[in-house]
């Protein structure tokens, strides 16, 4: 068969890859001029490894994509790290990588609020049964079970940070349930970065006959009377038999307009918020103490959610000696770190990073960048399994595989793998055309 890929990110090359070597004709098309995606990465030209534009790193529970990783053999490049988390607290950085250290964290009280915290957390590491849990909102479900202590110090901040006032009290408790269930506190990534990896990924495809098409986005898809989908993209139109697209959901409705009015709906219907990420190379440490991901709550008045510094995961001799360090938030679409330039946004930062090393100056800052994406985070509603949309569409040939249906897993890299290749294997058996 010949089938087309919309987007070269973890999704379309998994899917590639099975479909490749499944014998069929396979051609990605990509908007960017790289592989890779929303994990993608840039590199200065003295450094030894690229670095990603959103921080990213992979759990231990990442089974498929390790699984990838040993099909491909290259489990020798994996590097697996147990940098340190914390927790602010009035003034202060505690310890928050194990239920012990959250444990005698002093935010969450103590005597009986810690013992509902502990019990609510350690039940939903044992149990499997998430699917009851989706009918509920966290709000709910934690005021319930962890009390409200635990609840307002620790999980309302987290939602505040990661879907704004508009979500939080909205998300579901299925989605938290897979955000503690399974993630491991050592945490890996790939020699030389997520850029090497999807890079030395795009050259395997290429290498098993998979046609790259970089800097080509695709305006539309139609189906022509013979069944056959036909791709409008910047230099043309090009002609398949089955299509998967690994865009947003908006961009899908966009590019198919003539899918069914229902299902366009359900792809509109689907919430989603943007992340605004400044990176700072910087001349010395920002955490004397060695951390890497700093838990900010909203209420602490930080203008940015997330604050990890990347050189405390990984060393600083990769990026020829410079400190890295991300400054990360979730927001709609509509918010002002949409409109503001680095250079505003890097004014509003800096006092924050003095609250957390009083030592740090702005002269430390050698070079900054920013990214921006509109599409960072599916918000999932109570009973979301209702609204996911069919991977494969009801246009004949046409599948659709993006963040927002990998539910009730949280997005990550390897859920794209695992829903990539699983529509790699609907495409193959699908027999209508
Ligand atoms: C801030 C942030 C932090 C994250 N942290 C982690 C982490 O620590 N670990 C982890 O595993 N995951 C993390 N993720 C999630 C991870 O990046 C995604 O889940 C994963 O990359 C999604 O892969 P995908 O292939 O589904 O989509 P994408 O990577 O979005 O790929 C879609 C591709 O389609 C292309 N495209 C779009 N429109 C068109 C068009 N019209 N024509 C052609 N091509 C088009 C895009 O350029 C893109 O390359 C993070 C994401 C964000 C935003």
């Amino acid at each position: 068969m010949k089938i087309a890929i919309v987007g070269c990110g973890m999704a379309g090359m998994s899917a590639a890859f099975d479909l490749v070597n499944a014998g069929h004709t396979v051609e990605i098309f990509e908007a960017a001029g790289e592989p890779g995606g929303l994990a993608g990465g840039f590199k200065e030209p003295e450094w030894k490894w690229s670095l990603e534009k959103f921080y990213h790193h992979w759990f231990l529970s990442d089974k498929d994509m390790f699984g990838l990783i040993k099909e491909l053999g290259w489990e020798d490049h994996v590097v697996v790290k147990q940098p340190k988390t914390v927790m602010y607290h009035d003034g202060r950085f505690y310890p928050f990588d194990s239920i012990v250290s959250a444990a005698l964290y002093p935010g969450l009280g103590w005597g009986l609020n810690k013992i509902r915290f502990g019990l609510a957390t350690l039940y939903i590491r044992l149990t499997s049964n998430w699917k009851p849990m989706e009918h509920t909102t966290v709000d709910a479900w934690m005021r319930k079970y962890a009390g409200e202590t635990a609840y307002n110090t620790m999980w309302l901040p987290m939602l505040d940070g990661k879907f704004g006032e508009k979500y939080a009290r909205q998300v579901n408790m299925a989605w938290m349930w897979a955000r503690l269930h399974s993630r491991t506190t050592r945490l890996a990534t790939f020699e030389g970065g997520f850029q090497a990896f999807a890079d030395s990924l795009a050259a395997e495809l290429q290498k098993r006959g998979v046609i790259i098409h970089f800097n080509t986005g695709v305006d539309s898809i139609r189906q022509g009377k013979d069944g056959q989908l036909t791709l409008t993209a910047v230099d043309g139109t090009h002609t398949f038999e089955r299509c998967m697209v690994t865009t947003s959901p908006a961009l899908m409705a966009r590019m198919a307009p003539d899918l069914p009015k229902e299902y366009l709906q359900g792809l509109l219907d689907l919430k989603s918020i943007g992340a605004v990420v400044m990176v700072l190379a910087i001349k010395h440490p920002l955490s004397k103490e060695g951390y890497y991901w700093f838990n900010l709550p909203k209420s602490a008045g930080f203008p940015f959610l997330a604050l990890v510094e990347h050189t405390n995961f990984l060393p600083k001799e990769n990026y020829n000696g410079d400190h890295l360090l991300y400054c990360g938030d979730y927001l709609d679409t509509d918010h002002e770190y949409f409109q503001l330039s680095q250079e505003e946004l890097l004014q509003r930062f800096i006092p924050a990073l003095q609250r957390v090393n009083p030592e740090f100056k702005p002269d430390w800052v050698r070079k900054a960048w920013l990214f921006r994406t509109k599409y960072a985070q599916p918000v999932p509603l109570v009973d979301h399994s209702k609204n996911i949309p069919d991977i494969k569409t009801p246009i004949p040939g046409l599948f659709f595989a993006s963040m927002s249906q990998v539910y009730p897993w949280d997005r990550g890299t390897n859920f794209a793998v695992e829903i990539g290749r699983r529509t790699a294997r609907m495409i193959m058996t699908a027999t209508q055309i």
